[in-house]
């Protein structure tokens, strides 16, 4: 599979959990990383200390460039979706695989953001 952005080939990786481990395409020259149908679902309940990162979401511009699926033979054109839970995270759609793509910085700020929450809820029994 190639990147939808550059083009490189992407690189297989595990990420293991508590409750399994996913296994997702990342790119090693952009940082992007592809998301097959529902593994997304799962790797927003991760939470790895490791991931407390500057935010490093890409400019509007290059967010709204249209990408291809990289999964797909016929390269259907990503839709475009917002994450509901923080608006400046774009991700890239595909409507025929339902595979997601998200761009260097995109993953780690759905992934604080989940982070904030839990310590949140955290705070709030100690109380
Ligand atoms: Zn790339
Ligand atoms: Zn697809």
């Amino acid at each position: 599979m190639y990147c939808p952005r550059c083009n490189s080939l992407l690189e297989e990786k595990t990420i293991n959990d508590l409750s399994g481990s996913i296994q997702i395409d990342s790119c090693p020259s952009c940082g992007g990383t592809w998301f097959d149908k529902g593994e997304l679902q799962q790797i927003e309940n991760l939470v790895e200390l490791s991931i407390i990162e500057i935010r490093n979401i890409p400019t509007k511009k290059q967010q709204l460039e249209k990408l291809k699926c990289p999964s797909c033979n016929l390269h259907p054109t990503l839709s475009k979706h917002q994450h509901q839970r923080d608006k400046k995270v774009v991700f890239d759609y595909c409507d025929v695989c339902h595979g997601i793509w998200l761009d260097k910085g995109e993953l780690e700020a759905i992934q604080k953001d989940n982070l904030l929450k839990t310590i949140g809820t955290l705070f709030k029994k100690m109380i």
